[in-house]
């Protein structure tokens, strides 16, 4: 059995960590590939910097910091102190030291020409993921926001200003000319299932099927697509989604999500969407919309309830795909 799951960075590791658990569990011959958000990288003091692509590694490679929920367990920040003092980067976005690791590897690596997806295979490599790990595109295409008085890129409007200034759009600069990754129109077209991480719906999986070519191979896949709400009773549960999802005139609830995506069968991108069961009241809605919905726990409070997640969207996708075949 092929996985493909669509994935942001924080949110979409607590839920791969799930599915690799359930997949140990209960598919153990099931290969796992995730296509990760690329939209929130950037170049800063001389590095590439890919948080989403980070965030999954290091989650998925025990290796992130569960208290702070963001970076290198054990972390140190010496060499922040000293980019602050010579007065380069982001003196409010602190890289720590390990992690400055790896964003050296990867500038060395990409300043040799090898593209994103190689240096991410070979950065992975290190781990035993169990999650093959793939960038939606090996081309630079940064999200900015449009705020009043001019844009941002999407890290300094979502870290510095914390989503406080209001945004007016998201642009996915140079996204009409990326294409993705190699590895990611087979892994749509190869996938038995295709989940909808319960990632940030604007700039993590809007970004992702964006990039042309995606929506398009999603639209044609014969695999079953379902996705998790990353919104749960109206709220975001962590993080600041609702901005985003404020700024493009879609509510905060796990029905406007879904109806946001839309019905594969009218042109969207799902067959099916978990909301919690908090939001079960939403359930009729979205079957009316043609999209068959459940109502599950959707709380990630460790790996078991995330593995119970992926187990009842591979449930759901086994019925839907009976359903239509
Ligand atoms: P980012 O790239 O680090 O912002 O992470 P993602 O885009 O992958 O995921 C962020 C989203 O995950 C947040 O906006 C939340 O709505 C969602 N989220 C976080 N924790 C949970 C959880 O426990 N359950 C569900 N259903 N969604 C969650
Ligand atoms: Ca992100």
């Amino acid at each position: 059995m092929k996985i493909t799951v669509l994935s942001g960075g924080v949110g979409g590791a607590r839920f791969l960590r799930g599915v690799r658990a359930h997949v140990q569990r209960s598919l153990p011959h099931a290969e796992i590939t995730a296509i990760v958000n690329t939209g929130d990288d950037m170049w800063l003091t001389g590095l590439r910097i890919a948080p989403d692509l980070d965030s999954i590694m290091y989650t998925l490679a025990g290796e992130n910091d569960e208290v702070r929920g963001w970076g290198r367990v054990g972390e140190t920040e010496r060499v922040s102190g000293e980019l602050r003092a010579y007065g380069v980067g982001w003196p409010w976005f602190t890289l720590g030291d390990l992690d400055i690791g790896t964003h050296i590897t990867r500038s060395h690596w990409l300043r040799e020409g090898v593209p994103l997806s190689e240096v991410t295979r070979r950065l992975t490599s290190r781990w035993d993921l169990g999650v093959r790990l793939i960038p939606a595109t090996d081309d630079e295409a940064e999200t900015h926001v449009v705020v009043d008085g001019g844009d941002l890129h999407f890290q300094e409007w979502w870290t510095k200003h914390r989503a406080a200034l209001t945004a007016r759009a998201f642009v996915h600069q140079g996204v009409e000319k990326a294409r993705p990754a190699p590895g990611v129109l087979e892994a749509i077209a190869e996938a038995d299932v295709i989940l909808v991480a319960p990632s940030n719906p604007v700039v993590s999986i809007g970004t992702i099927i964006d990039i042309p070519g995606i929506r398009e191979a999603i639209a044609v896949a014969p695999g079953t697509v379902v996705g998790a709400s990353p919104i749960i009773a109206g709220t975001v549960v962590r993080g600041m989604a609702d901005v985003c999802l404020t700024a493009i005139g879609v509510a905060t609830s796990a029905e406007a999500v879904a109806l946001h995506y839309g019905a594969r069968s009218a042109g969207g991108l799902l067959d099916a969407w978990l909301v919690d069961d908090a939001d079960a009241a939403a359930l009729p809605a979205l079957e009316a919309a043609g999209i068959a919905a459940s109502a599950v726990p959707l709380w990630m409070r460790d790996t078991d309830t995330s593995a119970q997640i992926a187990a009842d969207a591979l449930a759901v996708a086994a019925g839907v795909g009976a359903g239509i075949r």
